[in-house]
């Protein structure tokens, strides 16, 4: 009965394989022989094309017609551990998006680019090949070294040679890998830099005259911290190139080739670390944390602390325990947060066992990074977000550092919340989750209140400082006081006066002293560029985006009009496009205009501009603060960048321009961002024992957000702002999914999304055959809208919403995955986008 001949007898396998691609479903294809161990990725044949997709589980052994081969088995042993694959798997259920993508997102982007994988000739005997197999050792043997896969099959145009590289391989005759790329070579690129600072107003009038293009480069400069790339200089930002042979010339600037890549991380020094004596409260915290160790499935904890109660240091001897119990650890931290001194505390602790995962590695750095990881020659992760997936085995613990900040959720798909995720993980390999914050999110200090989460509590500073005094200025008092100017053209009329109207006399007082004693100070305005937005007094013409329902911001060094979601922009206008007037007014305060009021308010003062459009260099962020560290800075001014944990013992003093940006927001987490970002700069001042003073300048010195920063009471703001989320309900009372629907097409926005809505609701009541499993949901969830979103359009998309609400999450996942997976939307340029728990739904 053996008709089949050698090759057949080999019995094959079927694979269940998740592909990254927006299809909500895994595929099944045959492989010879034994199958791959799950985790495995492998190259698959898929419409046209080869892909890289993950074996996730037996295949389907229902009759499919013809099963496609796998082409090659990429991996030798899997990529993803067993418990990572559990995770992604819990992702793709609960944030409803495909597994393939979610593994993609998890994993390094090496791992699923199709043209890493290499192949080398191997000598051996090459008696009885086929045609094919020869054809691809003598394009081979024509080569020198290890040749990607994807130019062979280029270069011969034969179709798959995958089959070939097997046969091939499995005689010795070929080795394949899939490799990192190579690390960027040193680029250099011309840099200006600023090598004679002009202290004093009274200098810079004097270096500068009427050359006032200068002036402003000069400026530009020194509040990108002292650096920037002659390309920007005389490209986006517009300054020509006698400007800056106009400073060189001044001996205020030097252009030079700086090497491109300079990562602050790689050598960050091993500094023995301070010699602290715990606390009381640190020791209460660490010995609830310690006993939990010894918990098999230990509950999260909340580490309630005020700002610069020494929160890292209770991480710190946590970790400590967690490496001799033999265990892992990860380390989450806010993108921003992740610097060259955070870096250090861990390191000089922990030294090489630390790998740091942050956003400045190349691919192949971050691969090398990763593979460490899983080889377990490191075993603490330090890193933002994506940290959260590092591949560690038997994990003791996960820390989320500053567990409120809004960065740790993705905003694409898969839209998921690491702080989430580190609670689900920690409780997979039964490892505690400390999730630490002066300010949490309301979500985490309810579950702390239900007992869900413990709650460890660090009352007071450690280093023997206290919190510093806020205290509020009345803008409707400072504005009557000036004989009741509207904020039409605040700066004009008041040009002359200190402060010009924008900064209280108390506050310029208060900045004067600082500068006289030689203390920093830190002013934060949450908005950017000059202005908020352009409009025209005769017949209030707003400028808006071209693609996006948003005003455009004016900047005055480029003089130009921007906008900060799709980065449009335009000349600013000297004319109302709509009715020629030329009275425009330039509204909304941003912290340029702050940066040049200060600069006139306080001549002498060394000032120092912290925000996205100073930032903009890889490092620049980080230079900026080596300058305020270096006590070269005596005001720092940005927005919420400068918010969080910086630690800067000389800064006494903290200024609040405008409490009020964002409290309008149509979002539902206004109050509690305002209050987030109040208190986290608050604790900025005061770190030593020089004390600290804290100004607010708010129209709204009565709002519960500000009142509550004002006597740093975390618990009245948090009951208050419970209570505001009950009618109508928002989280935590319930659990959120925003459905957004968007097209270029007004009209076809609007139908689509009532469309959804309706299939939606008729889902839910068992009215539609094809709704999966949404009636399972039944009068579990609820559908607010759809309306226009808030922001109604953005990216030239127009936008439509509507909520699903309820407080089953079981009942939310069922309903989110019908409309996913099984509602038709019309033909057409249409989006639907899934956000669970979001963090805005603007
Ligand atoms: P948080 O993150 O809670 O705001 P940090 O961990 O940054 O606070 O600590 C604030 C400051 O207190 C740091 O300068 C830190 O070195 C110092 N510190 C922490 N613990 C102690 C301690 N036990 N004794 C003295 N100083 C400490
Ligand atoms: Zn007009
Ligand atoms: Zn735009």
């Amino acid at each position: 009965m053996n008709h089949a001949g050698p090759e057949k007898v080999r019995s094959s396998v079927r694979v269940d394989v998740a592909l990254p691609l927006p299809i909500y479903r895994t595929f099944t294809y045959r492989v010879d022989g034994v199958a791959p161990p799950v985790g495995t990725r492998v190259l698959v044949p898929f419409r046209q094309e080869e892909r890289i997709g993950w074996v996730v589980g037996p295949g389907s052994d229902a009759m499919i017609d013809r099963i496609k081969p796998v082409l090659a088995v990429l991996d030798e042993t899997p990529t993803v551990p067993p418990d990572l694959l559990e995770l992604c798997r819990w992702i793709a259920s609960y944030y409803v998006a495909p597994l393939g993508i979610v593994l993609k997102s998890a994993l390094p982007a090496v791992l699923s680019d199709v043209s890493r994988d290499m192949v080398t000739l191997q000598p051996g005997p090459s008696k009885g090949l086929r045609g094919r197999e020869t054809k691809l050792l003598d394009w081979l043997s024509t080569k020198d070294g290890p040749q990607r896969v994807k130019s062979m099959r280029k270069a011969l145009d034969m179709g798959s040679v995958w089959p070939e590289i097997r046969s091939l391989t499995a005689r010795g005759l070929l080795h394949h890998e899939t490799v990192a790329p190579p690390p960027p070579s040193v680029k250099t690129r011309r840099t200006v830099t600023l090598v004679r600072h002009l202290e004093t107003l009274a200098e810079r009038e004097e270096a500068f005259g009427r050359a006032g293009r200068q002036r402003e480069a000069y400026e530009y400069l020194e509040a990108g911290g002292g650096a920037a790339e002659l390309s920007r200089l005389t490209g986006t930002e517009g300054f020509s190139r006698p400007v800056i042979t106009g400073l060189e010339e001044k001996g205020l600037v030097s252009v030079t080739d700086e090497e491109e890549y300079r990562d602050p991380f790689s050598n960050t020094p091993v500094v023995p670390p301070p010699n602290f004596t715990l606390t009381d409260h640190q020791r209460v915290a660490l010995d609830e944390l310690t006993s939990a160790l010894g918990v098999e499935k230990p509950r999260p904890f909340l580490l309630q602390g005020i700002t610069g109660s020494g929160k890292t240091l209770v991480y710190i001897e946590l970790l400590r325990k967690v490496l001799a119990q033999g265990r892992t650890a990860i380390v989450l931290v806010p993108e921003i947060s992740l610097t060259p001194q955070t870096v250090t505390r861990f390191r000089s602790h922990f030294g090489d066992e630390v790998a740091v995962l942050h956003s400045g590695l190349s691919d192949g750095e971050r691969y090398d990074a990763w593979r460490r990881l899983r080889r377990g020659e490191r075993r603490i992760a330090v890193g933002a977000r994506s940290a959260l997936f590092a591949p560690l085995e038997n994990i003791g613990a996960i820390v989320v550092d500053e567990e409120h900040d809004g960065s740790y959720k993705q905003s694409d798909a898969p839209r998921y919340h690491a702080r989430d995720l580190a609670v689900v993980r920690a409780h997979a390999h039964g490892a505690i989750c400390v999730l630490g914050s002066a300010t949490p999110s309301l979500e985490t200090w309810h579950n702390a209140n239900t007992g869900k989460f413990g709650r460890l509590l660090l009352p007071e500073r450690a280093g023997g400082g206290s919190l510093p005094e806020v205290r509020l200025v009345d803008l409707r008092t400072e504005r009557k006081k000036r004989g009741g100017g509207d904020s039409r053209g605040q700066v004009k009329g008041r040009r002359s006066e200190r402060g010009a109207g924008v900064l209280s006399k108390e506050l310029v007082e208060a900045v004067d002293e600082r500068l006289r004693k030689e203390e920093q100070v830190i002013l934060l305005l949450n908005r950017r560029g000059y202005s908020a937005f352009v409009q025209c007094r005769e017949c209030g013409e707003v400028e808006q985006c071209e693609n996006c329902s948003i005003s455009l911001t004016y900047h005055k060094v480029t003089q130009r009009i921007v906008c900060h979601h799709c980065r449009f922009e335009a000349a600013a206008p000297s004319r109302c496009p709509r009715c020629g007037s030329d009275d425009l007014s330039f509204r909304g305060l941003g912290t340029e205009q702050v940066e040049r009021i200060a600069t006139e308010t306080f001549p002498t003062a060394r000032i120092a501009r912290m925000d996205v459009d100073t930032t903009s260099g890889k490092w620049a962020h980080q230079r900026i603060l080596e300058r305020v560290e270096r006590l070269e800075v005596d005001i720092l001014l940005g927005t919420q960048m400068i918010a969080k944990g910086l630690d800067f013992p000389r800064v006494t003093l903290v200024g609040v321009v405008n409490a009020d940006v964002g409290m309008n927001l149509p979002d539902f987490r206004a109050s509690e961002r305002t209050f987030q970002l109040l208190s986290q700069v608050a604790g900025r001042a005061g770190r030593s024992s020089l004390g600290g003073e804290v100004l607010i300048q708010t129209s709204l010195p009565d709002h519960y957000a500000i009142r509550a920063a004002v006597t740093h009471d975390l618990e009245t703001f948090a009951k208050r702002e419970l209570s505001e989320r009950a009618h109508p309900s928002y989280p935590p009372h319930v659990r959120v999914i925003n459905v957004v629907i968007s097209s270029p097409d007004q009209l076809l926005a609007a139908s689509a999304a009532e469309g959804a809505a309706g299939w939606m609701r008729r889902g839910l009541t068992g009215q539609v055959a094809s709704s999966g499993e949404a009636s399972q949901a039944a009068g579990q969830v609820e559908i607010v809208g759809p309306a226009p979103a808030p922001i109604e359009r953005l990216h030239g998309r127009w936008r439509w919403h509507f909520l699903l609400r309820g407080s089953s999450p079981a009942a939310l996942g069922h309903a989110a995955r019908a409309l996913a997976e099984y509602h038709r939307l019309p033909s057409g340029d249409v989006r639907l986008s899934l956000d669970r728990d979001p963090v805005a739904v603007l």
